[in-house]
């Protein structure tokens, strides 16, 4: 019985090194792979005024298939005013 317990216990600390090792690798990809697919900031030209914005901070205006990104909302209204 004393031996049992001895595999058991041996066991436990093989698969906890295991998780331990498996947690490590994925962690280190995980980090490759988010620094690869952090892309840098691309910048979008506003079509009023000309101004580089970055979509995710400016306003968007879908038309179509496409989204027009502006500096302000007075551009966007000029944009939406023009094309109608
Ligand atoms: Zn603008």
């Amino acid at each position: 019985m004393t031996r049992f317990l001895l595999i058991a216990i041996l066991l436990l600390m093989i698969a906890w090194a295991f998780w331990k090792v498996v947690d490590g690798v994925i962690e280190a990809f995980g980090g490759l792979s988010n620094s690869r697919g952090r892309s840098p900031v691309k910048l979008v030209r506003d079509p009023v005024c000309g101004t580089w914005v970055s979509p995710g901070e400016s306003l968007g205006l879908r038309a179509g298939d496409t989204t027009h990104y502006f500096c302000s909302d007075t551009c966007r209204a000029k944009f939406a005013k023009g094309r109608s």
